[in-house]
C-alpha cells in the first residue's frame, strides 16, 4: 500500500477550491474521478495508481519552462532548473536499471518508441551514409544525396510482435507510423502453447533479414528470454529494441532477473513510466553507450519541449522505486498475478497460454460464447474494469475480440493480496457465467449486446465493495464534496 502524506487531505481541498473557482466542471470531475476509481475494482493491465508525492510534483511551475535540446545544450535561457531535475530523473533511472545511459525526456511510451525507432535508424543507417559521403551532417548533402537518404530511411525493416500475439500498434502494425515507416513483418506464437517460439522465430527472422528486432508486449502473459532475443537478433545482424512499458516495474523490482531482463542483452529500451512501474504518465528510453549519443537527439529529432514537471515526477517514481518497499510491491503483483490465474483456471475459466508469470492474465471468454465486446460491459456492470483485447487468432478481430485483459499493478498497490485475488477470479467467473448473448437479427448469436442473469451484477458489486472498503486507495485522504 501507498503512504498518504498527512498534509494531502488540506492541500488537495484547496487545489480543488482553486480550480472551482474557476471551472466548477473541472473540479467536479476531478473530484468525480477519485470516487470512480476508489468504487472500482480496476485491473486494467496498463494502469496503476502514482503516490501523491508523484501527483503533487506534477502540478508546479516547472511546466512554464522551455527546455529543447539536452542537459547543458539547451535552445533556450535559463535551464539551469531544469538541467537539474532532467539530471537527477536521469540519474535515478540509470540507477534504478542499471543502464548505460537514460534518456527521460520522451512525453509517452509512443513517444519513447519513435525515439528509439529514429535513433536506431540515425546511429545504423544516417551516420555511416553520411561518412561515406563525406558529410558531416545532413545539412551538408546535396538535394539528390539527401532524397536518397530518405528512401534508404523508408526501406529498413522492422520485425515485431503480432497485435493479435501481444504486440503493441507501435511494433510495426499497418495502421501505425511504425508499419507505414518501415518494411515491416510480424511473429506470432506458437499455435499449441501460445508461447513465443524462438526457433520459428530465429528462422522467420533469418528469411527477413530486419534491421530492427522488437521484443515486448501489451497483452503476452508470459515472461521473455531476452538472451534468446539477443542471439537471433544477432544472427541477422539486428539491433534488439525492448520495448519494456508494460512489465518496466518487474525490471525494476528485480522480478525479471537474468535472461529475463532486457538490460545488458537489448541496445535500446523504450518504457513508460506510469504502468507497473506506478509513476506518471510519461516515457523514457535506456540505451548501450553506443546507442546514447544518438537517443540524446531525440529533440529535435522527434520531440519538442520537455515536460519538466513530468520529469520531475519520473525522478520521484524512480526514488520511489529504488526503496526496497518497490521490490516487494514488484513481487506482490507478479504473485498476485499467478492468485488470479490459479482462480480463474479452478472455475473452469480458459487462459491464454494457460497462465501468466508476470502481470498480465488473458481471458479467452470465447467458451462462454462471449466475444470481448459482451464480457467486458458486463464485468464493467458488475464493478470489474477491464478491457477487451484480442486473443493469438482471433475470429472476432480487434474490435470485438474473443479476450478480456486483466492485471494486478493498480490493486496490488490498494494493498490486495492473492486471497483478495483469488476473490476477484471468482466474482469474474461468475459474471462470465451468468452472461449470455442476446440473438442477432439474423438468428446467430450477436457480437455485442448481452444479458446477464437477475441479481449478479447488484451481488458482485457489493462483494466488490467490500474488497475495495478493506483496501482504500490513498487512505486519509478525505476529499470535501
Ligand atoms: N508500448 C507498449 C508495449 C504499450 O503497451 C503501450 C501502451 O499501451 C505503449 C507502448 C504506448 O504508451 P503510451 O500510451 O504512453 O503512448
Amino acid at each position: 500500500m501507498i503512504e498518504t502524506p498527512s498534509a494531502a487531505s488540506s492541500i488537495y481541498n484547496q487545489l480543488l477550491g482553486v480550480i472551482e473557482s474557476i471551472e466548477p466542471r473541472i473540479a467536479d470531475a476531478t473530484r468525480a474521478e477519485l470516487t470512480d476509481q476508489r468504487a472500482s475494482l480496476k485491473l486494467i493491465a496498463s494502469e496503476n495508481y502514482a503516490s501523491l508525492p508523484v501527483l503533487l510534483t506534477m502540478g508546479t511551475w516547472l511546466s512554464d519552462k522551455y527546455a529543447e535540446g539536452t542537459i547543458g545544450h539547451r535552445f533556450y535561457a535559463g535551464c539551469q532548473n531544469v538541467d537539474t531535475v532532467e539530471s537527477v530523473a536521469a540519474e535515478h533511472a540509470r540507477e534504478l536499471f542499471g543502464a548505460e545511459y537514460a534518456y527521460v525526456q520522451p512525453h509517452s511510451g509512443i513517444d519513447a518508441n519513435l525515439v528509439a525507432y529514429w535513433s536506431i535508424l540515425s546511429h545504423r543507417i544516417e551516420s555511416p551514409e553520411l561518412e561515406r559521403l563525406g558529410a558531416k551532417t545532413v545539412n551538408d548533402l546535396a538535394e539528390d544525396d539527401w532524397e536518397i537518404l530518405r528512401a534508404t530511411f523508408n526501406q529498413q525493416r522492422v520485425m515485431g510482435m503480432s497485435l493479435d500475439a501481444g504486440g503493441h500498434l507501435t511494433h510495426g502494425f499497418r495502421h501505425n507510423i511504425s508499419g507505414k515507416m518501415f518494411r515491416q513483418h510480424s511473429y506470432g506464437t506458437n499455435p499449441d502453447t501460445g508461447l513465443i517460439d524462438y526457433d520459428q522465430l530465429l528462422a522467420d527472422a533469418r528469411e527477413f533479414k530486419p534491421l530492427i528486432l522488437v521484443a515486448g508486449y501489451s497483452a503476452y502473459p508470459r515472461r521473455v528470454n531476452f538472451a534468446r532475443m539477443r542471439e537471433i537478433a544477432d544472427a541477422v545482424g539486428a539491433t534488439l529494441f525492448v520495448d519494456m512499458a508494460h512489465f518496466a516495474g518487474l525490471v525494476a523490482g528485480k522480478v525479471f532477473t537474468g535472461e529475463e531482463n532486457p538490460v545488458g542483452y537489448a541496445d535500446v529500451i523504450a518504457s513508460t513510466t506510469h504502468k507497473s512501474l506506478r509513476g506518471p504518465r510519461g516515457g523514457f528510453v535506456l540505451a548501450t553507450g553506443e546507442y546514447a549519443p544518438s537517443v540524446d537527439r531525440g529533440c529535435p529529432m522527434v520531440l519538442g519541449g520537455p515536460l519538466s514537471h513530468i520529469m520531475a515526477a519520473k525522478a520521484i517514481a524512480f526514488a520511489e522505486a529504488r526503496q526496497p518497499s518497490f521490490q516487494s510491491y514488484a513481487q506482490a503483483v507478479a504473485d498476485n498475478a499467478k492468485a488470479l490465474a490459479d482462480g480463474l483456471l479452478r472455475r473452469g475459466v480458459k487462459l491464454v497460454t494457460g497462465g501468466t508469470d508476470n502481470h498480465l492474465v488473458l481471458i479467452d471468454v470465447s467458451p462462454f460464447g462471449l466475444t470481448g465486446r459482451q464480457a467486458e460491459p458486463a464485468l464493467l456492470e458488475s464493478g470489474i474494469v477491464t478491457n477487451r483485447n484480442s486473443i493469438p487468432r482471433d475470429p472476432n478481430g480487434a474490435w470485438y475480440t474473443s479476450g478480456v485483459r486483466i492485471g494486478t499493478p493498480a490493486l496490488t498497490t490498494r494493498g490486495f493480496g492473492p486471497d483478495e485475488f483469488d476473490r476477484v477470479a471468482e466474482l469474474i467467473a461468475g459474471v462470465l457465467k451468468a452472461t449470455t448473448p442476446v440473438t442477432a437479427s439474423n438468428g446467430q448469436p450477436g457480437k455485442a449486446k448481452y444479458t446477464i442473469a437477475d441479481g449478479v451484477a447488484e451481488r458482485t458489486r457489493a462483494a466488490a465493495a467490500e474488497l475495495l472498503d478493506a483496501n482504500p486507495l490513498y487512505p486519509g485522504l478525505d476529499i470535501e464534496p
